[in-house]
């Protein structure tokens, strides 16, 4: 059996480990941290569970084509319930509300009653976002890899996404916001991505959740990644934790070894990198075989966005009631500052669907504040100073408790602190670029993207990432590992071919 050493444990890595197993390859995956998971991960803190990650997981329905690969990799199981949220997000202010609901029918009732000047508008957006329910994952061949007709016919595949392009094709956030006249409507949009983002994200984030492919598993990111890790076990892989790769030793266009934090080198036909490629091309592989995309992802500053979150978690002291609405809901508030951004609304997840993470009397509330590159680097600089740090990290998670508080008065002295992290949090758990958990989003007037699984130049070396598709998400992250594994199959399949003839 040909070795495969993979770098990372992650989703992408997971997913590669997998599939390469079930392709006859043995398989050795090293993961710098004490778990595998990535990003993906969820702990505990004074009893209370913190999941980091799965507000949602879309692909979750059988006719979706991400759905065989959720159920190859182990991420959903024959017994695994989904949840499926009532809403994405809603908005309240003053006593009036809006809620982006799964329903789409039901939310165009809700914003038609609160905002008829802008019936034209609203009629128009839900309609979109019907249309953009045809948004699909490429999961049978990575699109970097697709000829122009392969291309054409994935495109003809989500022909309604056609129509949403034409209409707000050209919008930002901000500028979709500003087809409306109604000031409650408006903030309902400018509150989930940065007003920069492209109109299109929004509509195909809501779209996921009228469409009925969103939904959360039970057991919350670390019960996924604990089927996906026993997939992987089960059919043979090792697992090496506490193991972070430093380098993969070149021979001419083929890597030979990868040597490890600990002094130790191990030997290997093919090598998997599914570390963030931050951390590939800038420890493991020179950055000369960087992809031309991936490379233009990083470099064009002004098209390609990304960007991090400041999150504070609190747990609610006893069951009862507490007057906060279920899942994700934006609130005006007092303005306060996060790193260096300023910021007058306050953005809580509800966590109380799953009884065996957050049992009545073990509710968490999860505030989830963006930051930019210009914050990273702020905080960057500051964990420099720990105690510094560690304060500033406090007094934030100290105004906002006192900003739920007064919105939610039956929550006084009933909250807890339950953890703090910033955007370097993720450098330093995952070698995050920028703290970003997502990947790219490109901006107004720039191409989404996408970069090969293999590397020109090395024979034997593949990546596997969220990173290498714009926008990210366990999704692309599933699927890259799926690609980089087929590509080493078909790369190994020629190289045999060449030597016996
Ligand atoms: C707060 C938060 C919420 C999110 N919510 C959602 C959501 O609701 N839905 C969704 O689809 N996505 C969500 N995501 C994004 C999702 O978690 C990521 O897209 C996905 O987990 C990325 O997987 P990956 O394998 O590409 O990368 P990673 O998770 O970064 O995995 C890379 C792995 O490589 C390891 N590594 C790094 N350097 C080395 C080294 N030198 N040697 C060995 N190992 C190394 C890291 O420790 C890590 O385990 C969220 C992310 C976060 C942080």
């Amino acid at each position: 059996m040909k070795k495969i050493i993979i770098i990372g444990g992650g989703i992408a890595g997971l997913s590669a480990g997998i599939y390469s197993l079930q392709n006859g390859y043995e398989v050795a995956l090293y993961e710098k941290n004490a778990t595998p998971g990535g990003e993906c991960t969820g702990w505990n803190r004074q009893g209370y569970h913190i999941d980091n990650c799965i507000h949602w997981l879309t692909g979750s329905t059988p006719a979706n084509d991400l759905y065989p690969i959720w159920k190859n990799i182990g991420a959903l199981t024959d017994d695994t319930t989904l949840y499926r949220e009532p809403y994405f997000y809603c908005l309240h202010r003053d006593g009036k509300t809006l809620h982006f609901w799964s329903d789409p029918e039901k939310a165009r009732a809700e914003f038609l009653e609160a905002a008829p000047e802008d019936s034209l508008e609203i009629n128009k957006l839900f309609d979109h976002i019907r249309l953009s329910e045809s948004v699909r994952v490429p999961c049978e061949k990575s699109l970097a890899d697709m000829n122009l007709i392969e291309y054409l016919k994935f495109g003809m595949t989500m022909a309604n996404m056609g129509k949403v392009i034409n209409e707000y094709g050209n919008d930002t956030i901000a500028d979709l916001a500003a087809r409306f006249q109604n000031p409650l409507v408006r903030e309902m949009i400018t509150q989930y991505l940065h007003t920069s983002y492209k109109a299109i994200t929004l509509l195909s984030s809501i779209g996921f959740y009228t469409g009925g492919s969103a939904a959360i598993p039970m057991g919350g990111s670390v019960g996924m990644i604990k089927r996906i890790t026993d997939r992987f076990l089960s059919l043979g892989g090792k697992l090496y934790p506490n193991m972070p790769a430093i380098n993969i030793k070149l021979d001419g266009h083929q890597a030979k070894s990868v040597s490890f934090a600990d002094g130790s080198e191990v030997s290997c036909d093919f090598v998997i990198c599914a570390a963030d490629p931050a951390v590939t091309f800038d420890k493991l592989l020179p950055a000369k075989y960087m992809d031309k995309n991936l490379r233009k992802m990083y470099e064009i500053k002004e098209g390609y966005h990304v960007s991090s979150v400041f999150q504070i978690s609190f747990g609610i002291l006893g069951p009862e009631d507490c007057g906060l609405p279920c899942g994700s809901s934006v609130h005006p508030c007092e303005p306060y500052r996060v790193g260096k951004s300023d910021f007058d609304h306050i953005g809580i997840r509800l966590y109380d669907y799953d009884e065996s993470l957050f049992p009545v009397d073990k509710r968490v509330i999860l505030c989830n504040i963006p930051q930019e590159i210009a914050d990273y680097e702020y905080w960057k600089t500051l964990h420099a100073d720990r105690p510094r740090y560690l304060a500033e990290k406090e007094k934030i998670a100290e105004v906002i408790k006192h900003h739920i508080c007064h919105l939610f008065p039956a929550l006084e002295n009933r909250l807890i602190i339950l953890d703090t992290y910033s955007p370097y949090t993720f450098t330093k758990w995952c070698g995050a670029y920028k703290g970003a958990y997502m990947s790219f989003f490109e901006q107004k007037g720039y191409k989404s993207l996408t970069a090969k699984n293999s590397i020109r130049g090395l024979s034997n070396v593949f990546l596997a990432s969220q990173w290498l598709s714009t926008n990210g998400g366990l999704p692309m992250a599933a699927v890259s590992g799926r690609f980089a594994a087929m590509k080493l199959m078909k790369k190994d399949k020629k190289i045999s071919k060449s030597s016996r003839t």
